[in-house]
């Protein structure tokens, strides 16, 4: 169990994490912070400025077995917090509104236990990864050499999943996020005076029937493996000077399905659409995509034993349904940056009940499947590249915001 010291030194932590967020690859204060507290605990190994800032801690058996990692992030958003409380954020404009600061003191209060008692068998990693939110940061450490090396087989990756009743994980096999993407669709026309149109190609019936059209795509229905997600994020048309007809058009749209095959095929349409519509139109055409996030694929395996943990630990758990797919953002990085992820959510009015669930998973691993070498330990990682690695879990939590 949890001491009250353990318990306050953690809640501490993650308070002050919360107080000094910092966005996507500018976590370096961050990071050193993490850095102190596992250096304090004399990890086997402690790496610095993974890929950017990542942070890795090793806790080694000394003995055969698996390399198994557990994974958070580093990064907070470009959010202004609106929260009162005292350790509210105090950089003006940022703020931890995913949770990652919950994450990084789940992982502290884990590398305590590994601390404490090194597994029985193989190597446990910590890795605490920057730039979750814009996908960059998994893909620098998974670029530099020192993080290859680690050679991780079984991966875990925990996320909170705010809206979610106290205590429950969320765990399914194959795809839990689904793939996304953003597309940037350009209509060039040519402006002409506002009294007189018909002297220019005006965008604005093409980028009309581009929305109707592309949105009803969508068969936004989680449950179907063919679910498809088409949502319109940004618009812009001519401009705000009243004498000129509008000459460009700029539409944003997000697509998302549970494969990347899925994607593919309702990318192709939309894209057809666009271009049906510039030639009707006598329209010029760009298409460009950003942010993509591949889907992430669990491994059945690790998910048997992160169900077992929860079952073990008391805690209820059902195949992801729905409100996932709203969520996905966060988990699909991972797959964006090559990681494989087996994921969970487990959601929880704090932290600390989620630190608790991890002890019960050490304890339990202990008691029965660690002696074979198949300890479970929360939190993350693989590349997918390296067909090798297993993936991970993901849990969710709810977290004061
Ligand atoms: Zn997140």
């Amino acid at each position: 169990m949890i001491t009250t010291e353990q318990h306050e030194r953690l809640t501490a932590l993650r308070r002050e994490l919360h107080a000094h967020p910092e966005v996507s690859l500018n976590e370096k204060w961050t990071a050193k912070r993490i850095a102190e507290f596992l250096q304090q605990l004399k990890p086997d190994e402690l790496l610095t400025e993974v890929g950017v800032h990542g942070v890795m801690a090793l806790f080694d058996s000394g003995k055969p077995g698996p390399v198994r990692l557990f994974r958070c992030e580093l990064d907070a958003l470009p959010i202004t917090e609106v929260n009162t409380f005292a350790y509210k954020s105090t950089v003006e404009g940022v703020s931890h509104k995913c949770g990652h600061d919950g994450h990084m003191a789940i992982l502290c209060g884990l590398a305590e236990q590994l601390a404490k008692e090194r597994p029985l068998t193989g190597k446990s990693w910590l890795l605490f990864q920057p730039a979750e939110e814009n996908g960059e940061g998994a893909k620098a450490m998974l670029a530099d050499p020192r993080m290859r090396a680690t050679k991780p087989e079984r991966v875990y990756a925990l996320h909170n999943l705010p809206g979610v009743e106290a205590g429950a994980v969320l765990l399914r096999e194959g795809s839990f996020n689904a793939s996304v993407n953003s597309i940037i669709i350009t209509f060039k026309g040519k402006t002409s005076h506002a009294a007189e149109p018909e002297h220019g190609i005006d965008p604005a019936r093409a980028m009309g029937d581009l929305f109707q059209r592309s949105l009803a795509l969508n068969n936004n229905v989680p449950s179907d493996p063919k679910m498809r997600v088409v949502s319109s994020v940004y618009a812009e048309l001519g401009s705000k000077d009243h004498g000129i007809s509008a000459g460009r058009a700029e539409v944003h749209l997000t697509v998302r399905c549970w494969n990347d095959a899925e994607l593919e095929k309702l990318q192709h349409e939309i894209e057809d659409i666009a271009n049906d519509l510039a030639k009707r139109d006598g329209l010029g055409l760009e298409i460009a995509y950003t942010q993509r996030f591949h889907a992430n694929q669990n491994d059945p395996d690790i998910v048997k034993h992160v169900r077992n943990a929860a079952k073990s630990a008391g805690l209820s758990n059902w195949h992801s349904s729905g409100s996932i797919c709203v969520h996905l953002r966060f988990s699909s990085t991972f797959d964006t940056c090559m990681f494989e992820s087996s994921v969970i959510s487990i959601s929880r009015s704090a932290y600390e009940n989620n630190l608790a669930f991890i002890r019960k998973q050490l304890n339990g691993a202990r008691l029965c499947s660690v002696v074979k070498g198949e300890c479970i330990r929360p939190r993350p990682i693989a590349l997918r590249s390296h067909g090798g690695y297993r993936r991970c879990g993901l849990f969710r939590r709810v977290q004061c915001r």
